[in-house]
């Protein structure tokens, strides 16, 4: 039993007095390419981590559900509750339970104990991680029949709904949806979804994540802000959803945007739409060193036109790439975060230690590197 499952079995004992009837996990995820391009009815190109979230979970001997985290040991207890009445961590998951009866499911009374390995709060999306193992546990401990297309938009609406927080669908599609070995190319308007070999030890490279550390500031508000301009400027442009203008239409969809800060909101995303099917396509062809510059040129877009890096994610990509790396860029929703630089697997120690001296120069938190290999979904261990 790894690490995280044996905690998570010992936080349900110590918690509820007896043994979990099983345990399920659910990974973090890191986005290949594809920024904010999930809410503008885009592509998205997400991996699953190896890190994952840990759920122990038993059957309820009162008809309330109950739930604790190594990180939270008091268990939190509810009933059939709506959006509001449970507030704080455990949001997410009567947010879960509340979907799933919302969706026409009726999610069996449970006890559950969380372990995670998911850094929290750093762009890897440990909330859909919570959620999804949440999720696929209640599903298969109740024998629902719920198939596995519509299972991430049910954690969506746990998160967006009852916790709160407008995201998009990628975090929970990458975390139910991922396989191990591949990429997930996901079409976030028909939900479509394509694995995508994405085996980099294959080709003697790897996804170095360097997690910056950095404070996160401002980001449900910069969130936000980002949604609404990309909103106001699909109605100036008289479409659905910025999906829906090509990288051949931009020049023109960009005259009839007066509005600079608009104007560069929607060059981002219609050009990282762009950016992800020439992914898909170089993957597709076995040609993964040939990304790089596609990565790269996904951050500069981040940077200057979206802007939502700051300087601790700048300088790790600046460094990775002057260290050798082919492509490096933000992944998350921005303002802190990750990291990802494509890298031979050979030089991906010195390419960390080198983002590390690049920060200790400046005076920033120290960053955490690891290499990330693509590892399976959600799952019952
Ligand atoms: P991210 O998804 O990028 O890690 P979020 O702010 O979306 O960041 O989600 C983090 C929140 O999810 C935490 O503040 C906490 O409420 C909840 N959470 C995630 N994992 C756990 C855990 N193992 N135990 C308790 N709460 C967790
Ligand atoms: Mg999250």
């Amino acid at each position: 039993m790894s690490d995280i499952s044996a905690k998570a079995a010992e936080a349900f004992t110590a918690a509820y007095g007896e043994e979990p009837a099983g345990l399920w996990a659910a990974p973090g995820r890191v986005n290949l390419i594809g920024e904010h391009t999930d809410y503008n009815d885009g592509f998205v190109l997400p991996f699953a981590l190896p890190q994952r979230t840990v759920a122990a979970v038993g059957p309820s001997p009162d008809g309330t559900f109950s739930v604790c985290s190594t990180l939270a040991p008091e268990p939190v207890t509810f009933g059939a509750t709506e959006p509001g009445e449970v507030t704080g961590w455990g949001a997410y998951v009567a947010g879960v339970v509340w979907a799933l009866r919302e969706a026409g499911f009726e999610p069996p009374a449970a006890r559950i104990a969380i372990d995670s390995e998911v850094p929290l709060g750093s762009g890897l999306s440990s909330s859909a991680a919570l959620e999804s193992s949440v999720l696929t546990a209640l599903i298969d401990l109740g024998g629902l029949d719920v198939p596995l297309e519509r299972r991430p938009a049910i954690a969506q609406r746990a998160e967006n709904l009852y916790v709160g927080a407008p995201t998009g669908i990628l975090d929970q599609s990458a975390s139910i949806r991922c396989e191990a070995g591949k990429a997930l190319f996901l079409d976030c308007r028909s939900y479509e979804i394509e694995q995508i070999p994405f085996d980099l030890a294959a080709e003697d490279l790897a996804i170095l994540v360097i997690n910056s550390n950095a404070p996160h500031q401002h980001v449900d508000g910069e969130y936000g802000a980002r949604r609404k301009s990309c909103e106001e400027s699909a109605a100036i442009l008289g479409v659905a959803a910025l999906r829906d203008v090509s990288v051949d239409g931009l020049p023109d969809a960009l005259d009839r945007l007066g509005d600079e800060v608009l104007r560069k909101r929607t060059r981002h995303i219609v050009t990282e739409n762009q950016r992800v099917l020439d992914t898909v396509a170089l993957l597709r062809a076995g040609r993964v060193r040939e990304i790089g510059p596609l990565l790269t040129a996904s951050h500069v877009s981040m940077r200057d036109d979206f802007e939502i890096t700051v300087a601790q994610v700048d300088v790790a990509v600046e460094t990775a790439l002057a260290a050798g790396a082919y492509g490096a860029r933000m992944t998350g929703g921005g303002f802190g975060g990750c990291v990802l630089a494509l890298v031979d697997t050979a030089r991906a120690d010195e390419t960390a230690a080198a983002v590390t001296a690049a920060y200790a120069d400046r005076g920033f938190t120290a960053p955490t590197s690891w290499v990330a290999v693509a590892g399976p979904g959600a799952t019952k261990l």
